[in-house]
């Protein structure tokens, strides 16, 4: 299959070409969450929880009734279940991606969540939110969008803040501590045991809002929803016992500090080693990462990430980094099914940003997400009910594709690049505008 001149071939879709024509609408409004399943699921809440060591803190709530604006951040399933319990019995519609309502949209319907795609434009949302808000309810978002792969805060838009200063609601920042490390997003099946901590705090009123630049608004957002989990551990001189504490974390760690190799990084038990170099690093009790012999480079796990994040950066800005493999792609138009769309290619760098290109029953296609459209991607770690791979998602309004690439560990890496170039492009548009604005 040849994919070369593709834009001068006008038989090549930017749509896939179906079987079954029909998209899951996701332009609706959600219907008013009925209390019988605002109780219900804080039940189910409390027994998932009920014998988990927990805390929760509110800060600045008194006296605050809906409608507001909840904010949280993402690490786990558990954050759902530890919301109920700090919110109930007020009402909550829950933004949820379409990969939430996999098989059983009737049920996220019934229960008042708003569907999304992950990072895709979506203008109803703002419609749905403003009619949640008008109802006197409250609407919960995580605006990292994904779970956090390493317990530290994710990306958003800075757009979150025109959002707050249009709807005028108070905004409640839920943070949440140990989920990251109870359920790692990279081998979330086998649960760690970690005392659970989250803060509901008021961070602003609907008067400061009124008040407020886009700027300060989101400056204290951005504040509130800073997290580490990893620090969370050693300040509470938490122990997490589990001998397979660190299996999977090889997934986000996949460059070696030693010989620099990329991808032959692996993990057992509660150690994480290079198989080129043959370096191993074990993560103790207390959370802090040690070398077994030589130097340690980095004793908090996120600084390995974070070095890892340097090294696409420079990678990008030297103009060597570029992502091409062949891959094997799967969409979601709608909730039922993962439609196998078999192999295609995948295309990542800064000129173009993502493409997809492929054939599907007959016709051809070719998908573009421009770095700038791109703040961050969804990965999945083994996306069991697809393929027992990594994968990483890319949404359109009406679809979401499923790429799993031959080189298999590479997903984290393509994440890192994503948020990287979407930061470097941002930034030239800013100074751009910011430029046109001192010319005026
Ligand atoms: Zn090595």
């Amino acid at each position: 299959m040849s994919f070369t001149n593709e834009k001068d071939n006008v038989e090549i879709s930017s749509n896939i070409n179906y079987r079954n024509k029909k998209h899951y609408k996701t332009a609706k409004y959600p219907i008013r969450q009925p209390k019988f399943f605002t109780w219900l699921i804080w039940v189910l809440s409390k027994m998932m929880l009920r014998n988990k060591e927990k805390k929760i803190e509110k800060i600045n709530m008194e006296g605050l009734k809906p409608p507001y604006m909840l904010l949280g951040n993402h690490m786990a399933f558990v954050d759902f279940e530890m919301l109920s319990l700090a919110t109930y019995p007020q009402r909550m519609n829950n933004v949820v991606n379409i990969d939430g309502f996999y098989r059983r949209p009737w049920l996220l319907e019934w229960i008042g969540s708003i569907a999304t795609r992950k990072y895709s434009q979506d203008l109803h949302l703002i419609k749905s939110i403003k009619k949640v808000l008008n109802r006197g309810d409250v609407l919960t978002m995580y605006p990292e969008a994904r779970y956090s792969p390493i317990g530290t805060t994710g990306v958003f838009p800075d757009s979150l803040a025109n959002l707050i200063k249009k709807n005028k609601v108070p905004v409640v920042v839920a943070c949440h501590h140990g989920h990251h490390l109870f359920s790692p997003v990279w081998d979330h099946k086998k649960k760690r045991k970690v005392p659970f901590y989250t803060t509901l705090t008021q961070v602003l009123t609907a008067e400061q809002i009124e008040e407020m630049s886009v700027d300060k608004i989101n400056e204290i957002i951005r504040k509130a929803l800073e997290y580490d989990d990893y620090k969370y551990q050693k300040d509470n001189g938490i122990l997490i016992k589990e001998p397979y504490r660190a299996e999977g974390l090889h997934k986000v760690l996949y460059q070696c500090p030693n010989c620099m190799t990329e991808f032959k990084m692996s993990s057992k038990g509660s150690e994480i080693f290079c198989e080129e170099c043959g370096k191993r690093w074990t993560w103790r009790e207390d959370g802090y990462l040690e070398a077994l012999e030589g130097k340690t480079e980095f004793d908090h796990i996120p600084d390995w990430y974070e070095w890892e994040r340097s090294q696409v950066r420079k990678e990008i800005e030297e103009g060597k980094y570029a992502f091409d493999d062949e891959v094997d792609l799967y969409g979601q138009p709608h909730c039922w099914k993962y439609r196998s769309i078999g192999k295609g290619r995948l295309t990542h760098n800064l000129e173009e940003g993502f493409v997809i290109t492929g054939e599907h029953r007959g016709q051809k296609f070719r998908k573009q997400w421009t770095p700038l459209e791109t703040i961050a991607i969804y990965v999945e770690y083994d996306l069991e009910r697809v393929k027992k791979a990594d994968s990483i998602a890319l949404s359109t309004s009406n679809d979401t594709i499923y790429c799993f690439p031959n080189q298999q560990p590479a997903v984290s890496k393509l994440c890192l690049a994503a948020e990287e170039m979407y930061k470097i492009n941002y930034e030239k548009t800013k100074k751009y505008k910011n430029k046109k604005i001192t010319d005026k």
